[in-house]
C-alpha cells in the first residue's frame, strides 16, 4: 500500500516538519496490523515527496480474524495491498499530527494552502472513475485515474476493479489528509474492524469542515459507516446541525427575524413576484431554484402552467423537508411526478444535476455565500450548469439605513456574509456578465428612495447568442 504527497512549495522540504518527519531519514511505525515506513525519493527546495508504506502482515491478519472471509479467501484476498481502512489508521498513527493539524514549529505553514498532489496506489473502486471523480472533484482536486489490468500475464482477463490515482489541489496538509482519511475507506467500501457510534466521532471530526457541503454527502457517509442505517442518519443530522449549516431552527428563527424586519414592505412577496414574471418573461419552461429555502418561490411556480419542469436545490435537507410537506410534494409527485423534484445540494460545488434547465433563480442566497467561496459558486452556475437566464436577488445594503429596527451597520440577517451596495452589485454583476458571456441588466425592488435606492436588488443575466 503506498501513498505519496508531493508538494512544490519553496522551499518543498519544509513538508518534513509537517508531517513531523525528516527528510534525510527512513522512518519506520510498528502497528497492530504491520509495518510503515515514511521516506522521501525526492527532497529538494522545489520539490519534496513523502512516501507512505504500509507492509501489511497477512498472517497476522488471518489470525486475528480479519482477512476477510471464510475458507480460501481468508488467506487469498485484495487486503494486504490495497488502499482501505489500513492506510486510514496508518495515517492516523503515522501522520497524526498533521492530520490534526498540529505543529510545534510551524503554525503558519499548516494553515497555508500549499500546492499538493497525492498518489494512491491500488484503490479499489468497483463502481469505476466516475465515483472516483464525484467524490473528489467537487473538493478542488484534478483527478486522474489509472485503472490496472487484472494480471499482466494474463491481458484477456481484462481490467481490474483498482485504481491508481493523482490528485491534485492547493489546499491546507490537513485537509488533504483528512479528505484521504475519510474517503479512502468509502471508496473501498469495507473496514477492517467494527463500526459503531465512535465511528461517527471519527467522521465528524474529520469532515464537519467540508463534509456538509459535500454533493455525496449522503453516500459519503452511508458507506464509511459501513451502510448501517441508525448510524448514518445519526451522523447526517449531526453533519447537518454543524456550524458549517445553520440548524433548521436557527435558520427558521434567522428568517423569521429577517421577515419582520423586511415585512413593513411586503418585501419578499414583491421580489418573489418580480423573479416569477422575469421568468414568465424569458419563456423559460424549465427552471431551478438554487437555494429554495421553505419552497415560496417554487409554490408560485407551480401554478404557473408554462414551466413545466422545477426543480428545488438547497444545501439544508431540513429546508428540504419544509419546502416539501408545505408544497405537499408526495400528492403532487403522484400527480405530476415529473413536473417537480427537490434535492439536497450545495452551491459551491459543480454538481451536473444542475444542468439542463432554461433559468435558474437565486433569491436571496448569495448573502450567505462566504465571500471566498463566491468565485466557485461564478463557475458552478455560469459556467458549468449554463442555463440560459439567470437571476439573482440580494438586499441592497443602503437601504439598511431606511429600517428603523435595524441598528446602524448591522446586516438583515444573522447568517449574511456580506450585503452590497447598488453599485458593488452591479459591478460584481457586469464582471460576471463579461467573463462568462452573458448580458446582464439590474433592477430596484420595492419602494424606490431618492438616495439610498430600493430595499432590494435583482439582476437578470441572459446568456448571449440565444433567446433565453
Ligand atoms: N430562496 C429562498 C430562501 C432564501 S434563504 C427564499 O427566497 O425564500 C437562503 C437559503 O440558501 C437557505 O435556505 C439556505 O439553506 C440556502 N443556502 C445557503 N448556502 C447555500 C449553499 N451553499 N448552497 C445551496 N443553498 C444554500
Amino acid at each position: 500500500m503506498l501513498l505519496t504527497i508531493t508538494t512544490t512549495y519553496r522551499p518543498a522540504t519544509d513538508l518534513g516538519y509537517l508531517l513531523h518527519k525528516h527528510p534525510d531519514r527512513l522512518h519506520k511505525f510498528p502497528l497492530s496490523f504491520g509495518q510503515a515506513q515514511v521516506f522521501y525519493p525526492e527532497a529538494t527546495e522545489e520539490r519534496c515527496t513523502a512516501v507512505l508504506l504500509l507492509d501489511i502482515d497477512a498472517v497476522r491478519l488471518v489470525r486475528r480474524g480479519r482477512g476477510g472471509g471464510l475458507g480460501l479467501s481468508q488467506y487469498v484476498n485484495d487486503r494486504p495491498y490495497v488502499a482501505s481502512s489500513f492506510l486510514s489508521v496508518a495515517i492516523a498513527q503515522v501522520y497524526g499530527s498533521a492530520l490534526h493539524g498540529r505543529t510545534k514549529t510551524h503554525d503558519e505553514l499548516a494553515h497555508t494552502p500549499l500546492p499538493l498532489e497525492a498518489r494512491v496506489v491500488a484503490v479499489p473502486c468497483r463502481e469505476g472513475e466516475a465515483l472516483l471523480r464525484r467524490l473528489f472533484e467537487p473538493l478542488g482536486y484534478a483527478v486522474t485515474a489509472e485503472r490496472s489490468i487484472l494480471d499482466p500475464t494474463f491481458s484477456d482477463w481484462g481490467m481490474s476493479d483498482y485504481y491508481t490515482i493523482t490528485l491534485s489541489i492547493t489546499t491546507t496538509l490537513q485537509t488533504l489528509l483528512s479528505h484521504l482519511y475519510v474517503l479512502i475507506p468509502v471508496l473501498d467500501d469495507a473496514k477492517h474492524y467494527y463500526v459503531d457510534e465512535h465511528e461517527i466521532e471519527k467522521l465528524l471530526r474529520h469532515g464537519t469542515d467540508w463534509l456538509p457541503d459535500h454533493p455525496e454527502v449522503e453516500l459519503i457517509t452511508h458507506r464509511y459507516l459501513r451502510r448501517q442505517r441508525n448510524l448514518t442518519r445519526n451522523a447526517l443530522a449531526r453533519l447537518a446541525d454543524s456550524e458549517v449549516i445553520p440548524t433548521a431552527e436557527q435558520s427558521i428563527q434567522q428568517d423569521t427575524e429577517e421577515t419582520i424586519i423586511e415585512q413593513q414592505v411586503g418585501l419578499h412577496q414583491q421580489r418573489l413576484a418580480a423573479v416569477v414574471a422575469t421568468l414568465k418573461q424569458c419563456g423559460a419552461r424549465t427552471v431551478i431554484d438554487l437555494g429554495c429555502g421553505e419552497g415560496k418561490l417554487l409554490a408560485l411556480l407551480l401554478e404557473e402552467t408554462q414551466f413545466s419542469r422545477i426543480a428545488g436545490m438547497d444545501v439544508s435537507f431540513r429546508m428540504l423537508e419544509i419546502a416539501q410537506k408545505s408544497l405537499k410534494l408526495d400528492r403532487l409527485a403522484a400527480k405530476q411526478p415529473e413536473r417537480i423534484m427537490l434535492f439536497q445540494g450545495s452551491l459551491v460545488y459543480r454538481d451536473p444535476r444542475l444542468h439542463g434547465y432554461d433559468a435558474a433563480a437565486i433569491v436571496e442566497v448569495i448573502e450567505h455565500l462566504d465571500p471566498p467561496r463566491l468565485a466557485a459558486f461564478e463557475r458552478v452556475v455560469f459556467e458549468f450548469a449554463r442555463p440560459s437566464g439567470v437571476i439573482i436577488t440580494t438586499p441592497n445594503a443602503e437601504y439598511n439605513t431606511k429600517w428603523e429596527t435595524l441598528p446602524a451597520g448591522t446586516m438583515r440577517h444573522p447568517d449574511h456574509r456580506f450585503e452590497w451596495s447598488r453599485t458593488e452589485f452591479q459591478a460584481w454583476a457586469q464582471r460576471v456578465g463579461a467573463r462568462f458571456g452573458y448580458q446582464v441588466n439590474l433592477h430596484a425592488i420595492g419602494d424606490e428612495d431618492e438616495q439610498v435606492g430600493s430595499p432590494s436588488q435583482m439582476a437578470v443575466f441572459e446568456l448571449k447568442g440565444r433567446n433565453a
